[in-house]
Formats: C-alpha cells, structure tokens, sequence
C-alpha cells in the first residue's frame, strides 16, 4: 500500500480501519488483518496480546513533542531517569526528545502499520503501563510477552523496527507489517514534511527547521532499512 503524504504526515486518516475486537483503535486494513491473526496465535500460546497504541495523528504527536519539548511532560533516558529539560542544550533537548518520541510526521505510528502492544494480565494490580524498556526486559514483568514476540513476529508478517545502536532507542514494544511499512518507506518525502512543520506550531519551530535535513537523516532515514 502506498499513502499519500497527507496520510502518512498524520493529517488524512483515510486509509485506516477499526481492528476487530480491539476497539478504539485503528490501523490499515492489512496490518489489521495481520494483527488479528498475530493476536489469536498469542491467545493460544497463553499469552494475552493487546494494543497500547496504534494509529496517532499529527496533532496528537505534536501535543506530545511541544509537552516534551516545554517541559511539562517527563523525557527519561535509557535508564527511566527524568531529564531535566531546562539544563540541556536545544540540540541535547532534540536528541533526549526524539530517542522515545518522533517528531510530528514522522512517526510509523502515523501509517497504520505501527502499533505498540503489551500484556494487560501481566501488569501488576494498580501499576500503569509505562512502555519503558525495564518493563519488557528479560527481569520485567513482560518477558514472557518479549520473548513470544520474538520467537512469532516473522510468521505473521511484523517485524520491530526499534533495535539497539541506534539513534533512536530499541522499543521491545513497537511492532511493524513490514510489507506495507516498507512501501511506506520508500515514498517518504523531506519537502512534505518541511512545509507541514513549517505550517505548524511546534515547540523549537525554528530549531528544528534549522536541523532538519540532519534530523531526517539520522532519525528518519537510519532505521528505515532495518529489517532484524
Ligand atoms: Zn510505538
């Protein structure tokens, strides 16, 4: 499938639909399908699938980047230790930012074929999801959920496009239909997404205009052709 770039900017939802049996969220037709079919086989085996996150749109990532960006929403490192924004350098803020969010129109989560999953039944009673890294590791409470995935993405189509050594951080919880995904990949577009965030009102407007073509490169362009 190939989007348009008002689709896979986030701001035209037109190629997604509702996924069966896990509402609200939406995703396009074949990660859908897919997913549904990836959720059954997890079902089986004893492990409960569920969607954190799916499709997002420009204006919801945008709320999240400006939250980060202002300081009025937590960025953490690797570890999960709160970075005080207010004593980072605007490049420092950018690189802490975009190692756990995208900036607006670049999210996979944009696409349809994207989407973030965990296993409600084994979070503890009163503790809130927080898809960090611990939660997922091998001493975490969704290891068996780590391990499943890696053992049954590849058959049913998905494959996680946030690994370790790169720019961005490895998300065990990101998962992507990779057929579609790299289709995607493969029409992305730097004018289209300039002159979106120039229309925008983004937090650091200036800044990241001024880096972009480097933002683009190293967050955008890094991972694309990662298949493992
Ligand atoms: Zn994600």
């Amino acid at each position: 499938m190939s989007l348009s770039a008002a689709q896979w900017l986030g701001v035209d939802e037109s190629h997604l639909v509702c996924v069966p049996d896990n509402p609200p969220h939406r995703l396009t037709m074949a990660t859908a399908q897919a997913f549904v079919r990836l959720q059954q086989a997890a079902a089986s085996d004893g492990i409960q699938l569920a969607i954190a996150s799916s499709y997002r749109n420009f204006a919801r990532q945008l709320l999240i980047w400006n939250g980060k960006y202002l300081g009025q929403r937590r960025v953490h490192d690797d570890a999960g230790n709160t970075l005080e924004m207010s004593q980072l350098t605007t490049t420092q803020k950018l690189a802490a930012i975009m190692r756990f969010s995208a900036l607006p129109g670049t999210s996979r989560h944009h696409w349809g074929t994207d989407l973030d999953v965990y296993a409600p039944d084994r979070l503890p009673a009163g503790q809130a999801l927080q898809l960090e890294p611990w939660e997922y590791a091998t001493t975490g409470y969704f290891a068996p959920l780590t391990a499943w995935l890696d053992n049954n993405l590849q058959r049913f189509g998905f494959f996680r496009p946030f690994t370790t050594g790169q720019a961005v951080a490895a998300e065990p919880w990101h998962i992507s239909f990779q057929e579609e995904a790299t289709t995607i990949i493969a029409n992305l577009d730097y004018s289209a997404l300039q002159q979106q965030l120039e229309n925008s009102s983004i937090a650091g407007k200036e800044d990241i205009l001024e880096q972009l073509s480097v933002l683009w490169q190293r967050y955008v362009m890094s991972h694309t052709d990662d298949i493992s």
